[in-house]
């Protein structure tokens, strides 16, 4: 596989890709051994609800499995409920800490999860050969992230593999079934690689994973949701990009994203249940305010107020 090929397959219209997607999830539950070998990782977004419509189209109930982390929108989890309600076959399962102890524990989840691992690692053991690669090296700490290494605080990366992957590892572990995802290799430039080193949608290697949207494009979601009347989350509809979970550090520092601003709106107490979370006794909104004015950046509740914002008050 190539990214030639990939790109090429990146462009077949919908349909082709509809029915690419759907010999991709027969093959794969037909080399695993039944629809009872496999589950689908529900997690509530627009992306896995495609997934689980497409699957459905060729096995009606299909296990899906949602990991309810404790740092989902409330929509999505009353979404997961409505359809547990209507009857699909969708177990919740949950990690075995709350992300309020992962963050006291571990540290919060800032910038980026590479830079995260990056200010670990060098605040761990700032004198290992590891450190010093992380300050000096081709992919080293920017230099704007590197006061986050004699913060208070920690900075972690384990979050992630606390709150989703070992819950979905475990799940895998116990029940023999293998997982079916709604992942894009558009998604990134690692997921993109990953498809090209796989050579295609399903992996059958120590952990075989079956990734049947791996060639759609976001567009693509967007059209199969609307030609199709596809029902998903109301967070949606209220300014979310992205779901994901509600309070993540990781991102938050770009220009224009709107996920606190959203949870602030939608849902003023998660918005200051995750701003009271602490390590060290910092509290979340402390670690987040400093990355923010990094980038000249405001929360959403301490923007001070804009020439716009004066007129008006004078105006009235
Ligand atoms: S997305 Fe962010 S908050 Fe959610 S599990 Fe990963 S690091 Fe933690």
């Amino acid at each position: 596989m190539t990214l030639q090929e990939l790109r090429e397959r990146q462009s077949w219209s919908l349909e082709q890709k509809i029915d690419h997607s759907l010999g991709t999830i027969e093959a794969f539950v037909s080399r695993m051994g039944g629809v009872d070998k496999v589950y689908v990782a529900f997690s509530g977004g627009k992306d896995s609800t495609v997934l689980l419509d497409l699957c459905h189209k060729v096995y009606p109930n299909i296990l899906a499995v949602f990991c309810n982390t404790g740092n989902e929108y409330p929509d999505i989890v009353r979404f997961v409920r409505q359809k547990i309600a209507a009857g699909e076959n969708i177990q919740i399962i949950r990690p075995k800490m709350t992300p309020r102890e992962v963050w006291a524990k571990y540290g919060f989840p800032l910038v980026s999860k590479e830079s995260s691992e990056h200010i670990h690692d060098i605040r761990i053991n700032p004198q290992s050969k590891t450190a010093r690669r992380k300050l000096t090296g081709d992919f080293s700490l920017p230099i704007k992230w590197r006061y986050l290494i004699y913060e208070p605080y920690d900075t972690t990366h384990y979050c992630c593999k606390i709150l989703k992957k070992n819950p979905s590892h475990d799940y895998q572990k116990q029940s023999g079934r293998f997982q079916i995802i709604g992942t894009m290799a558009s998604e990134s430039q690692l997921r993109e690689k990953s498809y090209i080193r796989y050579g295609g949608c399903n992996v059958f290697g120590k952990r075989p994973t079956s990734r049947p949207l791996s060639i759609w494009c976001d567009e693509d979601i967007w059209t199969y949701i609307r030609r199709f009347d596809i029902s998903i989350a109301d967070i949606y509809y209220k300014g979310a990009k992205r779901t994901g979970c509600m309070g993540c550090g990781f991102g938050a520092q770009f220009t224009g994203d709107p996920r606190f601003r959203t949870l602030l709106r939608e849902y003023p107490k998660c918005y200051d249940m995750v701003m009271n979370y602490t390590n060290n006794g910092v509290t979340f909104r402390e670690a987040l305010r400093k990355v923010l004015a990094v980038n000249k950046l405001y929360l959403p509740d301490e923007q001070p107020p804009t020439l716009f914002d004066e007129f008006n008050t004078k105006a009235i």
